[in-house]
């Protein structure tokens, strides 16, 4: 059966009440998947010949069957989007299951609210060279949004079937700190792991001398003979850089770094003994040590030789990253340090560098991109809440002033499962004077994209319901914030 037939048919047989998503049109064997929404609610629909349809086991139909119009003995019903019903599609589709990106380009779309996927995906389809991580949340974002990696998994799964998406995709269970989250993760189907090493490492050493260190610490003779018989007086030069590795800076790494390069080699096994193949990425990101050319390569060097394979690496680069806003910092400091670490990246080989909260770091993408040669991991998640919150200040600004009037009561709350750099008393405590017409725009102001940013838990906490009801009833609307949006995130990646 044609696609166009199909198509027209379900035009000219369906109630005007009815939307359908013109991507979402799949076929297996006669039968055609698509999804569809009404005023309350999205649905897939099954249309086929009508003995076929009957035969097919998905659950929990919501409409009679639809006798079709134009092409005589197929029928159409509708059906929830639950489990059963998806795993039938996985079943059928498996290419709709995430897998490893490996070394290919990637970018990280978290999803926080379940349904910006969608517009996620309309952005990578116009992109060639870029593969999606389109399931992404940190344990932190689960317990603030109250899912799971399941729920997450399967809410990007209903987007790429919504917009007919059929490349590789990535789930990435981020920050992870305790085996027991990999366990969740592994048994969710995650792709991507994202060990956050920053409570193995040791950042109290930097302050100190080597004579403080041995006053100060039980250290692992051994250990420390091992790894100075290994790097003491190694001559490295990359592109034209020299690294000193005198006894200071080798007792330095081996402590700063030791404990945390176990850690990761230990989670590497364990993930290792649970799945065949999977993206592994290493983080230090989250850390007050920005990570010295050296310390990248003590990290690759001491990774390799135990053999830990990894896909990607996050380092501490210099400057601040606060999440939702562009970086703060010095550029060309930012552009010498990503030159060097892209360097050591190349020269070393079978990795990428990855950069965490990617969300409206604009200021730096063109020199991130450049110094990769575009071989990159990019993670953003809190600007497609943002737009969310946008959206609401565009389309009813009394609601949105009592979701500014949350996130400013909870603001101190809030921080405590952040660190930014903003004092409540500088804030506006009303937004009263700012005219309807102009709310939109103050989405656009650094301290208070913040302010939102970090409390996307209290809002959802209180007013999840209205919230998601306006982004269903207001989609297309959103979808363009989104798309707008990233728009400026790949603009800037061009170099
Ligand atoms: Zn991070």
């Amino acid at each position: 059966m044609q696609r166009e037939n199909i198509m027209n048919s379900l035009f000219k047989t369906l109630s005007e009440d009815l939307f359908i998503y013109p991507d979402s049109l799949r076929f297996t064997g006669d039968l055609a998947c698509f999804i569809l929404k009404d005023s309350h609610e999205k649905y897939l629909g099954i249309m086929g010949p009508e003995k076929l349809v009957r035969q097919n086991d998905f659950k929990d139909q919501t409409s009679s069957s639809i006798p079709t119009e134009g092409i005589s003995g197929h029928i159409i019903r509708f059906f929830r989007r639950n489990n059963d019903n998806l795993k039938k599609l996985l079943n059928i589709f498996p290419e709709l299951y995430p897998s490893p990106l490996g070394k290919d380009t990637s970018f990280g779309f978290g999803d926080r609210l379940g349904l910006a996927n969608a517009a996620h995906i309309k952005t990578i389809k116009k992109q060639n060279t870029v593969l999606p991580v389109l399931a992404q949340q940190s344990i932190r974002e689960l317990s603030k949004t109250n899912k799971d990696f399941n729920i997450i998994v399967a809410q990007s799964i209903w987007n790429i079937l919504q917009e007919g998406y059929r490349d590789k995709w990535g789930a990435d269970a981020d920050h992870i700190k305790e085996k027991k989250y990999f366990i969740k993760a592994i048994e969710a189907g995650m792709t991507m792991y994202t060990l956050d090493t920053s409570e193995h490492l040791d950042e109290e050493v930097l302050n100190m001398t080597n004579s403080e260190i041995r006053g100060n610490y039980q250290l692992d003779e051994e250990y420390i003979k091992n790894i100075f018989k290994e790097y003491l007086d190694k001559k490295i030069e990359i592109n034209g850089n020299r690294f000193d590795f005198n006894e200071d800076t080798v007792m330095h790494l081996a402590l700063v770094y030791g404990k945390a390069l176990k850690y990761a080699e230990e989670i590497f096994h364990f993930l290792s003994d649970r799945l065949d193949v999977f993206d592994y990425e290493i983080s230090f990101d989250e850390t007050n040590t920005v990570t010295t050319p050296v310390a990248h390569y003590f990290i690759v060097n001491e990774m390799r030789k135990s053999n830990v394979g990894f896909t990607s690496l996050a380092l501490r680069f210099p400057g601040t990253f606060e999440k939702g806003i562009d970086y703060i910092g010095n550029l060309e400091e930012f552009e010498r340090s990503i030159n060097i670490h892209g360097h050591i990246c190349r020269r070393l080989g079978g990795y990428k560098l990855s950069l965490h909260s990617g969300s409206d770091k604009l200021s730096i993408y063109p020199s991130f991109a450049k110094n990769t040669q575009g071989i990159f991991h990019i993670k953003t998640s809190g600007t497609s809440w943002l737009e969310a919150v946008r959206l609401a200040a565009s389309v009813n600004p009394v609601f949105f002033r009592e979701l500014f009037q949350i996130a400013f009561d909870t603001f101190d709350e809030n921080k405590k499962a952040y660190h930014i750099d903003l004092d409540k008393n500088i804030l506006p405590n009303s937004i009263k004077n700012v005219a309807d017409k102009d709310l939109p725009n103050i989405l656009d102001d650094q301290d208070l994209r913040r302010v939102f940013h970090i409390a996307y838990g209290a809002i959802l906490e209180r007013e999840e319901e209205r919230l998601m009801k306006l982004l269903f009833e207001n989609e297309q609307l959103y979808y363009d914030y989104l798309i707008g949006n990233f728009k400026k995130h790949f603009d800037a990646l061009k170099y």
